[in-house]
């Protein structure tokens, strides 16, 4: 650490001079050896000499120096600074790949990873089923920079592999969907990825961009499956309290330059403040949280599953799951065990009535149970449930919903860390009186 050489004692500067300047290049600043991180707040750094000054603008988003393992020269918050970089190595980590660049929000990421991997005349094929705003930004935003999105049913190689044409340069999908739970299976578009990449240039190459929202790194690895990009929401499961926003981007060292000029010039950076909750927070208790969860939402979806009033449950984890073999290969966490998430969506048999048995036992539950919160958002300790169909995706016309495999009497649950036995007793108590 280069201490500054002053030509003037410390003491021979006026009060109001040193209210101003403390002492904050004391000895006793000393990242390494804090339990906890501490939370740096600076939106400007201080250079020293106007040669490491240089040095900073030169090795900034350098993939070499990133990965150099030397201090890095920090110069200003949009570009680069400690807290966030701290998070970006543990994230980088857990979904095992080279480099991690965060974002304000999730779609601040999901944005960037477009930005960063599409040019203009170049497409982006997606799965029909996308998170609303992914959806909003590959229709309305994008094709106003010249870039073009179409969209398949993932579930069918075939019609994605006729989709692709020489113009695509992405193939995009999220799994578990949202908010049916239906597993897209990332090898097998790896596969056809694959095939597609035998007669392009390497840097044209068919890349996959998976968003790992739903299930986090604890659930699956995307990377490990043969996505050569992963996009996720730190509001959601990574966060796990509630409390912040953020995303996420992870990819090979190569993209790492792309992404970090995108941040800076569209400005998406993730605060200090966020970075440093969720660093301390969200991901050292994501494996205590995901366990939990995980437990819970079995005694739920076997609960959910043998009671007379639900026609089906959607829960990768439940030996009723549809796509069981699947689950079991591609939801594998950092040890390689089988971790289906804390995530489910089932299904009411109809009632007679002019409103859905869904809308009655959300609304009914919203008013009497205290260990079900009706909200949007979902991978927080409270368990959390909505109703899809008149909530988050409303916007679609209910033909597409339906083509798309969400029903009126359809349920979304989150669940939290709250005991099991109240969560059930909560949804038994409410099933009674829909
Ligand atoms: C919430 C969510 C996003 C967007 O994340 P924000 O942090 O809200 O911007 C993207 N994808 C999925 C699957 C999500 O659930």
């Amino acid at each position: 650490m280069d201490k500054p050489k002053r030509h003037r004692k410390k003491e021979d500067y006026r009060m109001r001079t040193h209210l101003i300047h403390g002492n904050f290049e004391s000895k006793k600043w000393d990242y390494d050896h804090h339990v906890v991180p501490p939370v740096s707040h600076s939106t400007a750094y201080r250079l020293s000499t106007l040669g490491r000054g240089a040095r900073g603008f030169v090795q900034f988003a350098s993939a070499d120096e990133a990965l150099s393992g030397h201090i890095p020269i920090y110069i200003y918050d949009r570009l680069d600074e400690p807290t966030r970089a701290m998070l970006e190595e543990n994230l980088a980590y857990a979904e095992g790949g080279e480099i991690c660049v965060t974002f304000a929000s999730g779609m601040a990421a999901i944005s960037a990873a477009m930005g960063a991997t599409l040019r203009q005349g170049q497409e982006v094929l997606a799965h029909e089923i996308l998170y609303g705003c992914t959806y909003s930004l590959m229709t309305n935003w994008l094709p106003r920079f010249g870039m073009q999105s179409r969209f398949a049913d993932f579930g069918k190689l075939e019609e994605v592999r006729g989709r692709i044409t020489p113009e695509t340069r992405v193939l995009y999908f999220e799994t578990p969907i949202n908010p049916t739970m239906e597993l897209l299976d990332i090898a097998a578009v790896r596969g056809i990825a694959d095939e597609v990449n035998k007669s392009r240039d390497e840097k044209e190459r068919l890349l996959v961009i998976v968003d790992n929202t739903f299930a986090t790194p604890y659930c699956q690895r995307p990377l490990e499956q043969g996505a050569d990009l992963v996009v996720e929401s730190l509001t959601k499961g990574l966060g796990g309290f509630g409390t912040d926003m953020g995303g996420a981007v992870i990819a090979p060292a190569e993209w790492y330059n792309h992404l970090m000029l995108f941040r800076k010039d569209f400005g998406g950076v993730l605060s200090p403040r966020s970075a440093w909750g969720i660093l301390v927070y969200g991901v050292s208790t994501l494996a205590a949280r995901m366990a939990n969860m995980q437990k819970t939402a079995l005694h739920v979806a076997e609960f959910l599953c043998k009671h007379p009033k639900v026609e089906s449950v959607s829960y990768p984890g439940a030996d009723c799951f549809k796509q069981k073999a699947l689950a079991r290969r591609q939801m594998l966490g950092t040890d390689g065990q089988f971790a289906p998430g804390s995530m489910m969506y089932f299904v009411l048999k109809g009632a007679d009535s002019k409103q859905t048995r869904a809308e009655k036992l959300v609304d009914y539950l919203a008013e009497h149970a205290y260990s079900i919160t009706l909200a949007v958002s979902l991978g927080q300790i409270k368990t959390l449930i909505e109703h899809p169909f008149t909530m988050t995706h409303s916007a679609l016309p209910d033909e597409q919903k339906r083509a798309f495999g969400m029903h009126p009497e359809g349920v979304r649950l989150s669940i939290g860390l709250e005991d099991w036995h109240d969560i059930i007793r909560d949804l038994e108590l409410a099933l009674e009186k829909v």
